[in-house]
């Protein structure tokens, strides 16, 4: 089968025919992937940035995570799912037995392995994931919109990480999937004002204000002077999904006493700030990473309502065979989130 898999600890990915994987354990779903779209973290991986280097234990490596399709065939365990079904794919697999998992806290395992980093992924035709890992797609959902349920989770973590509150002002430093969702979640969690804010990110922040967020700033273009004039004030909760390691201390800036700023970039160096000020005006810093099943359990519900207006954030649509003109177009920052979808003629070869 068609697969794109990390071979080298160096930059970009490989066209391969792989072998097609089939179901091994008894709580293995094999999956035929219909829509697969690119994460930043994928980027990041292609472009072999510091931060990822775990990765080079793990090659080859089919990287891809954000993914939905159909079930082909089921482990002799698996209950609930039978070919034909329509699922999208949670990536966190976790062991169950650690101790955080047995205290109801799976996404703190000690144990656990990402699908497209750990294990094999889905920038190919055929993905095995365990049953645990999938949920069913609502009708109406179709794949496109399945596949972006994974970023909107990490963002929707983010957004209770912060515990928005209705009347709040939101800023969000970034503007590329994470962030447009974190913004439009906070909208929906009851926030009054959100600004987003990019950095030369003309086109993503075009696709963001196709999504309804109307508050927008370039700094680029528009500077800084005026981040808490068009925001209304000063910020109750800052969040941060750039990965630049300076916008930590510039979201500190805006942010008010006793204001939370949630970090959930990735970041390649570290970060400098002012910790006396951050005493002082006892403001808090906290980490969003990753989301757990629950998330995937609410956000299905949120894409069942509000699918159409989330589409929006597909700006490029390629074959998988195009996997890698996609990864191109993603490292542009042109494109808010690519997609890749089945080529549902080309036969599968095992
Ligand atoms: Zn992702
Ligand atoms: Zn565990």
């Amino acid at each position: 089968m068609l697969a794109f898999q990390k071979t080298d600890a160096a930059y970009g990915l490989a066209r391969m025919e792989a072998a097609a994987p089939v179901v091994a354990a008894g709580d293995d779903i094999l999956i035929a992937v219909e829509a697969v779209g690119i994460c930043g973290s994928d980027v990041h991986a292609y472009e072999w940035t510091d931060g990822y280097q775990f990765l080079a234990t793990h090659l080859p490596r089919t990287l891809g995570h954000e993914v939905s399709g159909r079930v082909v065939d089921t482990g002799k365990d698996v209950v609930g799912f039978a070919p034909g079904d329509r699922v999208v794919v949670a990536p966190v697999v976790v062991c169950g037995h650690c101790s955080a998992c047995r205290i109801g806290q799976p996404q703190f395992c000690a144990n656990r392995s990402i699908v497209g980093f750990h294990r094999d992924g889905a920038f190919a035709e055929r993905v095995v994931v365990p049953a645990a890992n999938c949920f069913r797609l609502p009708d109406g959902v179709d794949a496109e919109l399945g596949a972006l349920i994974e970023p909107l989770c990490v963002a929707g973590n983010a957004v209770d990480v912060a515990a928005v509150q209705w009347g709040d002002r939101v800023i969000v430093m970034g503007a590329g999937p994470i962030g447009v969702g974190i913004a439009w979640l906070a909208r929906r969690a009851g926030a009054t004002s959100v600004l987003l804010i990019g950095k030369d990110d003309g086109a993503r922040l075009a696709a963001a204000r196709r999504l309804g967020l109307e508050r927008t700033l370039d700094l680029d273009e528009d500077g800084d002077a005026n981040v808490t004039a068009l925001l209304g004030g000063e910020a109750d909760i800052v969040f941060e999904a750039t990965g630049v390691p300076e916008s930590i201390e510039a979201g500190l800036g805006w942010l008010r006493p006793g204001g939370v700023l949630v970090a959930t970039g990735i970041h390649a160096r570290p970060v400098q700030f002012d910790l006396t000020r951050f005493v002082r005006l006892k403001q808090q810093l906290r980490a969003a990473y990753d989301s757990s099943p629950a998330t995937f359990a609410r956000m299905l519900s949120i894409l069942a309502e509000n699918g159409e207006a989330l589409r929006a954030m597909i700006t490029h649509r390629l074959p998988l065979a195009a996997t890698l003109e996609g990864f191109e177009i993603a490292a542009s920052r042109q494109a808010l989130k690519v997609m890749l979808l089945a080529d549902s003629d080309r036969a599968v070869t095992p």
